[in-house]
C-alpha cells in the first residue's frame, strides 16, 4: 500500500474497541435494485426508440463541469445555483459542480464540438443522474434522474416546439402513463418580458404585506416565481395579477398562436396556464409542463421550453434552442402506482446437476441455453436433489433441468416443469429448440434467438 493510501486509512486494522461503523447512502440518494431496475430499463429503451424515430441521437455528458457554466446559464440568483448545487474545489482550485440539470452541458457541448457545422437543427437526448440539494420527500431526491432532449440550432418555427411536445406525449402514451396533463404558456422574450416583469413587480409590491416571506423576497429577485406559489393564502392575490399574454410583443404573440395551432394539427391536447413560468432564467417564449397521476404534490414529470438566449450567455453565436427534461424517478413512481411495473422475472431454467461428469455436461448446457437468450442458473456446487429443487423454486425458475449419471449416459435429459411437477425426457439436441419455443409462447416478444 502507498503511504498516501495508508494515511487515508485504507487497509488499517480495525481497532478492538472501535465500534463497527454501518454505512448508509447519503440523505436524498438511494439504490435502485432489481426487479425495479427492469422498469427503468424499459422506460429508457422506449425513450430511445421513440426519440430515434424523431431523429434524435444520444449524447453522453460529464457528471461535473465548472461551477461557472451553471452559474452563468442557470443564473446566480436561482435556488438551483444559490442553494442547491454540490460544488467543491478541485485540487487545482477550480470550482467544480455536480450537474443540477443537463441543458447547460448540452449547450456547452454543442459549441465546444462545433456542432453548428452540422445540418441544423441538431437533436440530442441524454439520460442520467442530476444533483440538487433539495429537501428530500416522495418524488424529490438529491440525486435524481432526468431524460433530457434538446433541439439546437434551427429556427423559431412553432413546428419545432410542437414536434418536441408531441414527441414527449407519444413517449408517455407508449409507456401507458396515466392522468397526463400538458400545460403550456408563453413567457415572452428579452424584449417584452422585462416590461411585464416590471409591471408584475409593481403590482406585487402593492400587496407585499399580505404575501409570505418567500414571495416577498421574490418580488425583488424573481417576481415570475411568485406565480409558482402553492401557498393557499396567496392564491387569490396572485389570481388578480396581470397576465403575460396581454404584454407579449407581436412576434411572441404570433409565435404562441403558431405553437397552439401546430399542437392542434398534431392532435395534442393542452391547457393554457398563464401562471406557468420556469425557474430558470434562460427560458423564453413557449414553455410547458406535464403532470401525471399518483405523485402527490410533486406531480410534475416533465418541464421544458425554448431557451434562445442561452448560447450567447456561453459565448456562442445567437442560437435558437428548445428542450425538455423528464423526471425519470417520478415517471417510474407514477407507473408503479398505476400497476404498470413488469412482473419480476425469474430464471427460465435451473440446472440441477449431480456428479462430476454431469457437471461438465451442465456447463455445456448452460452455455448453449444462454446463447439462445434464456436465463439460466447453474449452481456452483453439487446439491442434493431436494435442495436443488427448493432453490429453483425460490428463484422462480420455470424449469429444472436434471442432469445426473443416468442422463449423461443415456443422452436423454430430464426437464421438470416446476409449477406442475410434470417431467419429460429430451435429447440434448432438442432441448434448446423446445425451450425457445415454450418461451416464445409465454412471451411473444421473445421470438428471435
Ligand atoms: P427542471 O430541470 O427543474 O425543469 O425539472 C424537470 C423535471 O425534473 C421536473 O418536472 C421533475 O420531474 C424532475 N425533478 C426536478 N428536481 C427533482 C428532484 N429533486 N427529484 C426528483 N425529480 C426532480
Amino acid at each position: 500500500m502507498s503511504e498516501a493510501a495508508a494515511k487515508k486509512g485504507f487497509g488499517e486494522k480495525p481497532q478492538p474497541k472501535e465500534e463497527r461503523r454501518k454505512f448508509q447512502a447519503i440523505k436524498g440518494t438511494r439504490d435502485l435494485l432489481p426487479p425495479e431496475t427492469a422498469l427503468w430499463h424499459r422506460v429508457e429503451q422506449i425513450a430511445q426508440e421513440v426519440f430515434a424515430s424523431y431523429g434524435f441521437g444520444e449524447i453522453r455528458l460529464p457528471i461535473f463541469e465548472t461551477t461557472d457554466l451553471f452559474a452563468r446559464s442557470i443564473g446566480l440568483e436561482t435556488d438551483v445555483v444559490s442553494k442547491e448545487m454540490y460544488s467543491f474545489e478541485d485540487r487545482d482550485e477550480t470550482s467544480i459542480s455536480l450537474r443540477p440539470e443537463a441543458t447547460a452541458s448540452v449547450s456547452r457541448a454543442y459549441l465546444e464540438n462545433g456542432m453548428q457545422q452540422l445540418p441544423q437543427p441538431v437533436k440530442l437526448y441524454t439520460i442520467g443522474p442530476m444533483f440538487r440539494r433539495e429537501r428530500p420527500q416522495k418524488g424529490r431526491y438529491r440525486q435524481f434522474y432526468q431524460i433530457d432532449a434538446e433541439v439546437l440550432g434551427g429556427s423559431d418555427a412553432p413546428a419545432i416546439d410542437a414536434e418536441l411536445i408531441e414527441m414527449v406525449m407519444k413517449f408517455f402514451e407508449r409507456l401507458g402513463l396515466e392522468g397526463v396533463q400538458l400545460d403550456i404558456n408563453c413567457i415572452g422574450d428579452k424584449k417584452c418580458r422585462p416590461i411585464y416583469v416590471e409591471r408584475l413587480r409593481a403590482e406585487l409590491r402593492k400587496v407585499k404585506d399580505r404575501l409570505g416571506p418567500d414571495s416577498q423576497r421574490r418580488i425583488e429577485t424573481n417576481p415570475l416565481r411568485v406565480l409558482d406559489s402553492k401557498l393557499e393564502n396567496e392564491q387569490k392575490l396572485i389570481e388578480g395579477m396581470p397576465h403575460i399574454a396581454e404584454h407579449l410583443c407581436e412576434e411572441c404573440a404570433e409565435n404562441y398562436r403558431g405553437v397552439k395551432k401546430e399542437l392542434e394539427l398534431r392532435g395534442v391536447k393542452y391547457r393554457e396556464n398563464w401562471r406557468l413560468v420556469r425557474g430558470l432564467d434562460y427560458y423564453s417564449r413557449a414553455t410547458f409542463e406535464i403532470t401525471a397521476k399518483g405523485l402527490g404534490s410533486q406531480n410534475a414529470v416533465c418541464g421544458g421550453g425554448r431557451y434562445d438566449g442561452l448560447m450567447e450567455l456561453l459565448g456562442g453565436p445567437p442560437t435558437r434552442a428548445t428542450g425538455f427534461a423528464i423526471g425519470e424517478d417520478r415517471l417510474i413512481l407514477s407507473l408503479q402506482e398505476a400497476g404498470k411495473a413488469p412482473a419480476p422475472q425469474g430464471r427460465d431454467v435451473y440446472i440441477a446437476w449431480m456428479g462430476e461428469k454431469a457437471y461438465a455436461t451442465a456447463i455445456r448446457a448452460a452455455e448453449n441455453l444462454r446463447a439462445a437468450g434464456l436465463r439460466i442458473e447453474l449452481p456452483p456446487a453439487e446439491q442434493k436433489f431436494g435442495k436443488a429443487l427448493g432453490q429453483a423454486d425460490k428463484l422462480r425458475a420455470r424449469y429444472a433441468l436434471i442432469l445426473g449419471d443416468n442422463e449423461v449416459a443415456s443422452g436423454q435429459w430430464t426437464l421438470k416443469t416446476l409449477a406442475t411437477g410434470e417431467q419429460i425426457k429430451l435429447a440434448e439436441s432438442h432441448l434448446v429448440d423446445f425451450l425457445k419455443g415454450e418461451k416464445a409462447k409465454a412471451d411473444p416478444s421473445h421470438r428471435s434467438g
